[in-house]
């Protein structure tokens, strides 16, 4: 029987792999991409310091010491199944079944969908998408695009279109509807956006982020908000300008935009057509926690963490025994903080599978304190207030894991 499972073999899965390789377990990880790596792949930015974050590079070296530990990487193969035997776990994948002591779920996130009136045009595509055609595949996804939806991700990704060559015209809110929620609104949207002023290269904008830290001013600066937009890496952002249709007759051809109110509705009289030849939505991220819902892991909404997460303990352990969870899966974190999250998952499950317990107990709280060292240096943060997030993670577990040991796996 193999040792411990993992899927997905992003950063905290590849991380949890090599502890748990270098601890001598026999480790499996599953991955559907073609290659390891996860959003790593995509992944290539300026930190403020002027060093750059190559994501392509750090998940080869991740890669390159898991091939040295023989940590077997099964990659474009999908898991759609996981059942629980009696003190081990059977995982159905699209190459065959197979039975774990431990299973780690580390599959990431997924983007949010922002549905605007013609989003079904060819030409309109995910800003993931973008960033993976552009960064992974290395194919122009257009001339000159749009980007609908303005947040820390799509931010970063035009940023990585534009080093790619390609022109970014402007980053737009979308339409208010019944579908869009706060993506809409300006206020919530600029409050969010002022968290991450810290990455910008402008000092005037790093500067004016200081000074938006006195919420009476965000409604008189979203009041004379400048018509033509914030340039951010040159890019107008227009936080009183939302596209309110995407329109081409084959494909995309441009936007329709308004002008919105403070509340984002917008003034129909001062519409506008911008051509472009591509468009990107962005919603933000979402844990993808499908497979944990499968095993019977009890669930938790946490809106710090981007939405319903596993509950799980700091030690990235679930109430149920032998399933472990780590990385975007437990709440959307940047990747660095996610591979510290898969080394404290490792080493859970190393401590759980040998004898050597009080020893990889200090390691474990190593690696723990690794994770809040990242978190307090972090430049990409997706969600305001991780921290207290993550504090209402923790405290399920321990009252639903205290609940879990009264019952059997099904509840009964
Ligand atoms: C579109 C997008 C762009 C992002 N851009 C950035 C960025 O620029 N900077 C940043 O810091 N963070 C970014 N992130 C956040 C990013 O998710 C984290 O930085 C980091 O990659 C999370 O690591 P992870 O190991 O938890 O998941 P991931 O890196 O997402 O890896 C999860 C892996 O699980 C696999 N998987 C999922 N389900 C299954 C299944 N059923 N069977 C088999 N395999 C499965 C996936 O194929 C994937 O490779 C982005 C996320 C997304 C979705």
């Amino acid at each position: 029987m193999i040792d411990v499972i993992i899927v997905g073999a992003g950063p905290a899965g590849l991380s949890a792999a090599n502890v748990c390789a270098k601890n001598g377990l026999k480790v499996k990880v599953i991955d559907e991409f073609m290659k390891a790596g996860g959003r790593l792949l995509g992944q290539l930015h300026e930190e403020p310091d002027g060093t750059w974050w190559n994501g392509m590079e750090e998940a080869k070296k991740l890669n390159d010491e898991a091939q040295q530990l023989k940590v077997e990487v099964e990659c474009g193969v999908s898991v759609y199944n996981i059942k629980k035997l009696n003190k081990s776990w059977k995982v159905y994948t699209t190459i065959g079944d197979f039975q774990t002591k431990a299973l780690l779920l580390a599959t990431g996130a997924a983007e949010i969908p922002i549905p605007i009136p013609g989003w079904t045009l060819p030409g309109v595509m995910s800003i993931g998408a973008a960033q993976v055609m552009t960064n992974v595949h290395r194919v122009k996804v257009g001339n000159r695009g749009i980007i609908v939806g303005i947040n820390i991700l799509s931010s970063a990704i035009s940023r990585e279109l534009q080093l790619a060559g390609i022109e970014v015209s402007s980053m737009y809110l979308p339409g208010i509807n019944i579908a869009n929620g706060d993506h809409g609104n300006p206020l919530i949207t600029m409050r969010s956006m002022l968290k991450a002023a810290s990455l910008a290269p402008s000092k005037f904008i790093r500067f004016g982020s200081k000074l938006m830290k006195y919420e009476f001013l965000h409604s008189l600066a979203l009041k004379f908000y400048p018509k033509g937009g914030m340039k951010v890496w040159g890019i107008p952002v227009h936080l009183r300008k939302a596209v309110i249709e995407i329109v081409g007759d084959k494909q995309v051809e441009g936007v329709r935009v308004a002008h919105v109110d403070m509340k984002g509705e917008p003034i129909l009289s001062s519409e506008e057509f911008v051509p472009a030849d591509f468009v990107c939505i962005a919603g933000g991220l979402y844990p993808l926690v499908e497979l944990a819902a499968i095993t019977g892991c009890p669930f938790q909404y946490v809106s710090e963490l981007g939405g319903h997460v596993p509950v799980h303990s700091e030690k990235m352990k679930t109430p149920l025994e032998g399933l472990y969870v780590a990385g975007n899966i437990t709440g959307i974190e940047n990747a660095k903080i996610a591979m510290n999250q898969g080394t404290v998952a490792g080493y859970s499950v190393v401590q759980d599978l040998i004898n050597k317990k009080e020893m990889i107990e200090v390691q474990l709280k190593q690696a723990m304190k690794a994770v809040e060292h990242t978190r307090d240096q972090a430049t990409i943060q997706f969600h305001s207030d991780i921290r207290n997030g993550r504090k209402k993670v923790y405290m399920s577990f321990k009252d639903k894991g205290l609940i879990m040991k009264k019952r059997n796996f099904y509840g009964e």
